[in-house]
């Protein structure tokens, strides 16, 4: 697949999706050290008494192409979950159509 301008730019690409498909929850992107073979993950944390939010990890060690790649499919994880993350299951059908919902307003014009 090609990546369009609108995905080039890791920072640019957090920024975009915060705007056009927020999750139910504030997220919190951080590029960081993963172990060998971790592209990144996405978790709900809550902080006794305080609201949740999802927490975004990229490795840092990926090119930034395929960051903006892991950074779309841990988003898609964040906005498919909601409120209810127990309940959806990870790569299921609302993670697709999350997926493809994120893949509409940042890819296609
Ligand atoms: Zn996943």
């Amino acid at each position: 697949m090609q990546a369009t301008e609108r995905t080039g730019d890791f920072r640019k690409s957090a920024r975009d999706l915060r705007v056009l498909a927020p999750p139910v929850w504030a997220v919190s992107v951080r590029r960081c050290k993963m172990p060998a073979g971790d592209h990144g993950d996405c978790s709900l944390v809550s902080k006794d008494g305080g609201q949740p939010h999802f927490r975004i990890r990229v490795a840092k060690a990926l090119p930034e192409e395929a960051q903006v790649y892991v950074l779309l499919h841990e988003w898609a994880h964040a906005l498919s979950w909601g409120s209810e993350s127990h309940r959806i299951r990870a790569h299921g059908p609302e993670w697709g159509i999350a997926m493809s919902r994120i893949w509409q307003a940042l890819v296609e014009d």
